[in-house]
Formats: C-alpha cells, structure tokens, sequence
C-alpha cells in the first residue's frame, strides 16, 4: 500500500504517536484520539437539550418555578390545608390557593408571612373587589 499522499501534507503529530489507533478532526482532519470526532479547537459543546412541555400549562409559565410550588405547599400546612377566609378545606371545584396578602404590584415579597391560603372562591372574590 502506498502512501504518497502523506509526504506534501504537513504531520500534526509524530511519527511515535500514530502508532496508537486515532481518528481525525471532521473539520481540519488533525488526528485526534480515538473516539471523538473533532479536536480541542473545533470541538463544540453539545447544548444539553432544553426540556419544554408545551402541553404543560404550569405555574411556571406564569412566572413561578418549582421553588415556589416548594413554598405553596409549606404555606398550605401551616395554614392547616384550610381556607383563611372561610375554613374550606378545598376541594376539586374550589381548591386552595395560596395568594399574597399585599399583592406583589403592591411592594408584597414572597416571603411566607405575606402569603396565606385561600380558596379558589375566597380568592377571586378578594380579587374581583
Ligand atoms: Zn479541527
Ligand atoms: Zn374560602
């Protein structure tokens, strides 16, 4: 087998190291270790793929992430998983909420001592006014 290509070409690595099976960069063909399919100047990082769901119509897409399910939840035990307002217990067609005391537009945090549980009826009544 002949191999003439090779003489005009320059040699990225030595004679020593192509012994040790390499594969070579898909971009500027320098050999590379077995394996990977471009050098360390070409290589690009794999994005990790974003993970949406569309379909999902969480809380999240209004702006809130799982830290403040996290805190909902805490906010529903303390309150006794009762409505404040009337003591409902929440159930499927009126399930508890938990709401900000003085409404975020308002200067209200999301700390816990401006959050309390409400219904959902109790909630949208405080709203409508
Ligand atoms: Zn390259
Ligand atoms: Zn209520």
């Amino acid at each position: 087998m002949r191999s003439e290509w090779r003489t005009g070409l320059p040699r990225p690595y030595s004679e020593r190291e192509t012994r040790v099976p390499k594969s070579a960069c898909m971009v500027c063909r320098t050999l590379i270790p077995l394996g990977q399919t471009r050098c360390p100047e070409h290589r690009v990082k794999d994005k990790p793929r974003a993970r949406r769901n569309p379909d999902r119509p969480t809380a999240s897409q209004r702006g809130y992430g799982s830290a403040w399910q996290k805190l909902r939840q805490a906010i529903i035990i303390r309150d006794g998983k009762r409505c404040q307002a009337c003591g409902h217990r929440g159930d499927r067609d009126n399930p508890l909420s938990v709401d900000h005391v003085m409404p975020k537009s308002k200067g209200g945090t999301d700390s816990a001592s401006n959050l309390i549980t409400l219904c959902r009826k109790c909630n949208s009544s405080k709203r409508d006014r």
